[in-house]
């Protein structure tokens, strides 16, 4: 079977190397020889409902997020919801994860509504949260732990029908509070962490695989891939981040 990843706004909502993580699925699949083809779900684009496996969405400012939200809402949110609720999997980022919400309240401008994947919602704050994340994961692989970047002003509050993707021991995280980051619900994980997240943290981008093949073939287990270099990336990105807090 050929997994197939639709690629969200890639044109708008890609920022601090978030097209990375696409790059990453994509060779992970193919490491493998599992057969891989990215979609590109653009502005207007309908969302073909049964064949996407894993939903990816990258980051945006403000602005950007202003322009997807209505089409993300109307055009592609209830095909995306029901999709992910069948067993789908994605990964949203930063400003995707913020519409994958209830709604995103920014500093100035209307309140953007989300499509309330996530039991969760997001006000800005009135300073951004700008630096390196390390975060205690399940999905943390060997170390335990997820690294990356975050440069965000909204905070975002998990209500219960959702649970954290971590809990920040570097950083700031989902809103700079309770120590959480991230979140998970069923197959979706939405995550403040750029730079690009998966390529440093191949546990994460091996449970959105597994969670694609999952859906079509009951039980299917990853074969595991020498890590050694991700892994390399991803104790010094560790070890770069502690130092810097
Ligand atoms: N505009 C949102 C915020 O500032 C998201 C930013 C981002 O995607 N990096 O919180």
């Amino acid at each position: 079977m050929t997994v197939r990843i639709g690629w969200l706004y890639p044109d708008l909502m890609n920022i601090y190397g978030d097209r990375g993580n696409i790059m990453t699925l994509v060779q992970r699949c193919k490491w493998r020889g599992i057969p891989v083809q990215v979609d590109e779900l653009a502005l207007g684009a309908r969302l073909p409902e049964g064949l996407i496996d894993i939903f990816f969405m990258g980051g945006g400012q403000d602005r950007e997020q202003k322009i997807v939200c209505r089409d993300l809402l109307e055009v592609k949110g209830p095909a995306l919801k029901r999709e992910i609720d069948r067993g789908a999997a994605a990964l949203v980022v930063c400003g995707g994860y913020q519409l994958f919400g209830k709604y995103y309240r920014p500093f100035e401008g209307e309140e953007l509504t989300g499509i309330e994947v996530f039991d969760a919602y997001t006000v800005a704050g009135n300073k951004r949260c700008i630096g390196n994340v390390v975060a205690t994961s399940a999905l943390g692989g060997p170390s335990g732990t997820i690294v990356g970047f975050e440069n965000h002003s909204g905070k975002t509050y998990l209500g219960d029908g959702c649970t954290p993707l971590a809990m920040v021991s570097v950083g700031f995280g989902n809103n700079s509070e309770d120590g959480t980051e991230g979140a998970i619900y069923r197959g979706a994980i939405g995550t403040y962490l750029h730079g690009s997240l998966l390529p440093k943290n191949p546990g994460v981008a091996d449970f959105l695989i597994e969670k694609a093949l999952a859906r079509r073939e009951e039980g299917v287990r990853l074969d595991p891939l020498d890590d050694a270099l991700e892994l390399k990336a991803h104790d010094s990105a560790v070890v770069r981040a502690r130092k810097t807090h």
